[in-house]
């Protein structure tokens, strides 16, 4: 007879040992979807858990690592911040599809039920000719006409080119949507990734072309709270602890020198092929190229007078610059964002300052100085979304493990949404495995 104080003890005896390796959004949500149901260890290269979205720097200085823009599809990481203990519409401010470049295209879509807000935004937009808006509403039509699907990939470029989209259309809308989208160059980004982005922002409901934008820091919008409730549910936590090896032993999976029932790797591609033994996943992983993220912190003395909370400049250095004091509350803090910046113009730091300010300038000419700045590049920010770009399955040749991460979402882009999705997959498919043992 087990007592009854024992049988928690027991019970977590019986339980399959199960490690994830890396605490990016990825291995979090795999993570937050295992507690509870496996004996459960989450290993994490840094001292903190987030990733590529998570805080950098110390007291005052601690910044995001670079702004973020979530959208209203992001089901599956609305529903896992529910779960673990945060109200979505909380810690992101909600802003209906708008567009704002001052001196280019501006547009607002009215909250109303899609497709009436993008008609309506469209028609009302200023700094497009009416044969643009036309073409770009074809094209939009074209597309959903097509399921969202390609019957085979092409690069955006050369698909907006089939489209007739006239060139204003392209500098305007398509290269900045593009660019913060995927992070790539229009020339060589996929038009299949682009159709499944648009599929679940603009072929669905309204609010799922929502913008959301966080109002705390990214922290503390799901890396932070997820960590306090997987310690809450008796999850074995070990940060700056990074994975060595792997292997098999027994039909388990080794991990340094512990052994496990099953594994999920949920790190970035770049990090995958150190871990994994998996010959196809490898040579798979050799077609991936990265792209970087600029992102300039400029701290004013009081905050500059933005046309809008996100908001660009035609023939601007940047492509989007944040307010952040009507965001989180940084006052005179503003993000200034490069995506995907060619690498030349990373190396003098101090232009790239120079370049985000002088947009702030020619905003509000009347912006107080300029008190301090700030200057994170993320090297390896996104895996650049290429034509035909190979997705690994879930399980690799190692058996007992699972692969988890943003480039393992099927057509769709680097992004937390995605990471978010691929770590739900990967847990789904590890508890089916020991359902079916
Ligand atoms: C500047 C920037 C801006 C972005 N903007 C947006 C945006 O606006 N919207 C959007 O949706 N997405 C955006 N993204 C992309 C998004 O942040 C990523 O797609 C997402 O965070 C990837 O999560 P992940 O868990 O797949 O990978 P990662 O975040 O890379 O997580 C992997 C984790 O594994 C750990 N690790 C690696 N190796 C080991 C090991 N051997 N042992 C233990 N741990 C290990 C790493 O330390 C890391 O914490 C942006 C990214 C950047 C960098």
């Amino acid at each position: 007879m087990v007592g009854l104080e024992n049988l928690d003890i027991w019970l977590s005896a019986m339980k399959p040992r199960v490690a994830v390796i890396g605490a990016g959004w990825a291995g979090l949500a795999a993570a937050v979807e295992l507690a509870g149901q496996v004996d459960l260890t989450v290993f994490e290269a840094g001292r903190e858990p987030g990733g590529r979205a998570r805080c950098v720097g110390a007291g005052s200085q601690r910044v995001d690592n670079g702004q973020h823009i979530l959208l209203g599809a992001y089901h599956e990481c609305w529903r896992l911040m529910r779960k673990v203990g945060l109200e979505p519409e909380q810690v992101m401010q909600r802003l209906s599809l708008r567009w704002m470049r001052q001196g280019g295209m501006q547009m607002q879509c009215p909250p109303w039920p899609a497709p009436w807000h993008l008609l309506a935004g469209l028609l009302t937009a200023k700094g497009l000719s009416w044969f643009a808006k036309w073409r770009l509403l074809r094209a939009l039509q074209v597309l959903q006409r097509q399921n969202w699907q390609l019957s085979s990939d092409c690069s955006v470029l050369s698909w907006l080119l089939s489209q007739q989209q006239p060139p204003s259309l392209l500098k305007e809308f398509w290269r900045p949507l593009v660019l913060s989208a995927l992070n790539t160059p229009l020339e060589l980004a996929s038009m299949q990734v682009l159709a499944a982005v648009l599929r679940d922002s603009l072929g669905a409901d309204r609010a799922a072309s929502d913008l959301l934008l966080p109002k705390v820091k990214l922290s503390a919008l799901f890396p932070q709270p997820a960590w306090l409730y997987l310690r809450a549910q008796g999850v074995t936590l070990r940060s700056a602890s990074r994975v060595q090896q792997l292997g098999a032993s027994d039909g388990k999976v080794m991990v340094d020198t512990e052994l496990y029932d099953a594994v999920i790797v949920a790190v970035a591609p770049y990090h995958a092929a150190d871990l994994l033994a998996d010959e196809v996943v490898v040579r798979l992983l050799a077609a991936y190229r990265y792209y970087p993220i600029a992102t300039v912190y400029l701290q004013f003395a009081q905050s500059p007078r933005l046309p809008a909370v996100m908001c660009g400049r035609r023939d601007g250095a940047a492509d989007w610059l944040f307010d952040r004091a009507a965001l989180t509350d940084e006052q005179g803090l503003i993000a200034a964002v490069f995506s995907a910046p060619a690498e030349d113009s990373l190396g003098d730091r101090q232009a790239l300052v120079q370049r985000a300010l002088a947009d702030v300038q020619a905003l509000d000419p009347s912006v107080g100085p300029l008190l301090n700045s700030q200057l994170i590049v993320e090297r390896r920010a996104t895996f650049a979304s290429l034509v035909d770009l190979p997705r690994p399955v879930l399980s690799g040749s190692l058996p007992g493990v699972f692969l988890a991460g943003d480039w393992l979402c099927p057509a769709y882009p680097a992004t937390l949404e995605g990471a978010v999705r691929s770590g739900v997959s990967a847990a789904t498919a590890l508890i089916d495995g020991f359902s079916k043992r």
